[in-house]
């Protein structure tokens, strides 16, 4: 019996010096892919690539004996990671809110991101914008950039609508004798979601001249990276777009449709980043829950419609 007891013994822990590395390295992958996927961003990608590079050099030098190097390297690595944090403090905190909720199956399978505007829906947007500004009505939309906005990030996440995108239908909403007219509107893909939305206003300092609408659009934009606003001013009728918690302002209307194409026209050059990781994720993820079913003996979506 207390042979039988060794013998268990040092078969288990042969295991664990076989298992522990592999689930060591199994893991670093797993966080590698994860972080890959999260960022959508071609320059963000690079940032990351380029530390993870150093990371690897930093212990090459000193797997080979390179001390200086690797000290340095080292200091280097910190030193990056420290700047990533504040250039990515939106990511990082979208990161440990959902680490935080326990949504972990979401950061490894992110939503399927909306279609970017056509050029017909930018036109719709700009035309609109064009005659509010030359009818100094004030006007506040909110456009997502590549995924859904999570409506806890609004103050008040308004009516809903959820009609297609028009000229006529963003003019209507934001004449003053509407009920929707005041807050902004959320416009997905070619779909205006919802109107009267409330958005969290900027803390940043402004110029005095910049009242709530505009501060509106600077806190959204600040807390939500893959977001960008158009405001009209009643008092000028002057245009600004608002990214990352800045103002572009004052822009005409021709501008204005530049800017959206080109950042539009980006959205689809996101999917570009990294298309195979992601449909290899997508097909890992189906495969696994195939394998979790067999497993578990749960019938299968195709057999269920069968019986
Ligand atoms: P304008 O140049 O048009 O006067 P402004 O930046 O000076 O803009 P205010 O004069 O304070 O801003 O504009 C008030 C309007 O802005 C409100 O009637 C409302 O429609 C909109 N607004 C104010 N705060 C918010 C908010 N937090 N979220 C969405 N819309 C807001
Ligand atoms: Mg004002």
């Amino acid at each position: 019996m207390r042979d039988f007891g060794a013998q268990l013994l040092s078969y288990l822990s042969g295991v664990r010096v076989v298992a522990l590395p592999a689930l060591d390295i199994g893991l670093v992958l797993l966080l590698t892919y994860m972080v890959l996927i999260i960022i959508g961003d071609r320059r963000t990608l690079w940032m990351v690539r380029g530390l993870i590079f150093m990371m690897l050099a930093a212990a090459l030098s000193r797997a080979i004996g390179l001390r200086l190097l690797g000290f340095v390297l080292d200091k280097l690595v910190i030193g990056s990671a420290v700047a990533m944090a504040f250039m990515l403090q939106g990511e990082f905190r979208r990161l440990l809110e959902q680490v935080g909720q326990g949504r972990l199956w979401q950061l490894l399978n992110p939503p399927q991101e909306p279609m970017p505007q056509p050029d017909s829906v930018i036109d719709q947007i700009v035309d609109a914008i064009k005659e509010l500004s030359q009818n100094r009505t004030g006007a506040l939309l909110i456009l997502e950039t590549d995924k859904p906005i999570d409506e806890r990030d609004f103050s008040v996440p308004g009516v809903r609508i959820n009609a297609e995108v028009s000229k006529e239908l963003i003019q209507t909403i934001f004449q003053t004798s509407t009920l929707l007219h005041d807050g902004a509107v959320l416009i997905r893909g070619s779909r205006l979601i919802a109107a009267g939305v409330i958005l969290p206003i900027s803390e940043r300092s402004a110029s005095r001249q910049l009242g709530t609408r505009h501060r509106a659009a600077m806190g959204i934009t600040e807390r939500v990276e893959h977001s960008i606003c158009v405001v009209v001013s009643e008092e000028t009728g002057s245009i600004s777009l608002a990214e990352r918690g800045s103002l572009n302002r004052p822009l005409t209307s021709s501008r204005l449709r530049e800017i959206l194409r080109a950042k539009f026209s980006k959205s689809v050059e996101r999917e570009a980043v990294a298309p195979q990781l992601r449909s290899l994720g997508r097909r890992l993820g189906a495969q696994v829950m195939t394998f979790l079913q067999r497993l578990l003996r749960l019938p299968s979506s195709a057999s269920r419609e069968k019986k």
